[in-house]
């Protein structure tokens, strides 16, 4: 029940920054283990948990480096006082590359003309460039296709040789880590060995790496100089059962209004759900503006008094109504939409299995300017 100095939320996300350790401390055991580094992938503001906030905690838990996609996200992080190591990878064609060198951020390149960008930055800011040269090993989407890397490799090398550009790392990303035994893993390692032999061969020695969250937990081989976890981060499993990990966010909101309704009232737009006995309902005031699927409607509970209730009828823009029986539901109670489901109530998983997608697009999707987020 909501008091007066601590009023439950319309629609509020709250991130445990305890259960961010925990997993932070779990993978970067994992990655020890190996001789790796880790690196916390905080990119689409931290999946929709808060990229500083997130970041902090990493860092604090034994990561020694952030991963974003975009220079943008980069420099918020800077921005805000994180000093740690930065990694961005997905660069437009005139992106702001002067003033991410400026601020020491690692840049990823795929191509020659990506390399020259980044150069003449390092030359007008007076400052090397730290980059990642990037392979494409089989995803077929960002890095040198390997024909062109020699040739990468050889004017990077050249311009490492004046001084402006760092070669800092050389890496790619894998296409089906969350498959264990996927005959492309190591058809992407082989990829990603022969070009590192190429810089090798350029007498150059720079870090290696490749593995997502899935291979963090799953492949010690492939953990290389440094790993690049981002949803186990969250406490989603991509191969679920491989670690003991803690989801991260909980999303909740509170009953807005309860009414007991006969036998034969239908509810919500459409008249989708008819009620067979007197019932209680719950108004409760999220909807799909708020990250609740629409595709959800017929198909989803909630955790309301100590139990998992269904919710009736269609999800709405701003709520959705919750069939609470003959159970002493009351204004003000406490509705967990989704949680680390460790007393039953529902999961980001589940709402992610039930509309057809990953927990990754549920979570990040809850990054929304009418939705509180607290940390806890
Ligand atoms: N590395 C790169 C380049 C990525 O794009 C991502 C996320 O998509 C990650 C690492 C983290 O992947 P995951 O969240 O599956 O651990």
């Amino acid at each position: 029940m909501a008091d007066q100095h601590n009023p439950l939320p319309r629609a509020e996300v709250r991130i445990d920054l305890d259960a961010v350790k925990h997993n932070v401390e779990l993978l970067t055991r994992l990655a020890g283990q190996s001789g790796a580094q880790t690196m916390a992938v905080v990119k689409a503001d931290g999946y929709g948990h808060g990229a500083v906030a997130v970041g902090n905690a990493a860092l604090a838990a034994g990561a020694s480096w952030l991963g974003v996609a975009s220079v943008d996200e980069a420099l918020a992080l800077r921005a805000a006082g994180i000093q740690a190591r930065i990694f961005c990878w997905l660069h437009t064609v005139d992106d702001n590359f002067g003033p991410a060198v400026a601020a020491g951020i690692h840049l990823s390149v795929s191509s020659l003309r990506q390399l020259w960008a980044v150069n003449s930055a390092a030359r007008a800011v007076g400052q090397e460039a730290r980059v990642h040269l990037k392979i494409d090993t089989g995803l077929t989407r960002g890095g040198a296709q390997p024909a062109d890397w020699p040739a990468l490799v050889e004017a990077a090398s050249a311009a490492h040789d004046e001084g402006t550009i760092e070669i800092a790392a050389v890496w790619s990303h894998l296409a089906n880590a969350d498959e264990p035994g996927h005959p492309s893993m190591d058809r992407q390692a082989a990829r990603l060995d022969e070009a590192y032999k190429v810089v090798l061969d350029a007498g150059l020695h720079p870090l290696r790496h490749l593995a997502n969250s899935a291979a963090t937990l799953t492949r010690p081989d492939l953990h290389f100089d440094l790993v690049r976890p981002g949803i186990a981060v969250y406490g989603l499993n991509p191969v679920p059962g491989s670690a003991d990990l803690k989801p991260v966010m909980t999303f909740r909101s509170s009953v807005s209004l309860v009414r007991r309704v006969p036998a034969g009232e239908s509810v919500s737009y459409g008249h989708t759900w008819t009620a067979d006995t007197d019932t209680t309902l719950a108004l409760v005031p999220v909807g799909y503006a708020d990250g609740v699927p629409r595709a959800l409607s017929g198909q989803m509970d909630v955790w309301l008094g100590g139990s998992r209730r269904p919710v009736v009828g269609r999800v709405c823009m701003d709520q959705i109504v919750v069939d609470c029986g003959d159970d002493p539901i009351t204004d003000g109670d406490e509705v967990i939409l989704f949680g680390s489901g460790e007393h039953g109530e529902p999961t980001a998983r589940e709402w992610a299995d039930r509309t057809g997608t990953i927990d990754y697009e549920i979570v990040t999707g809850m990054y929304r300017p009418r939705v509180r987020r607290s940390y806890v």
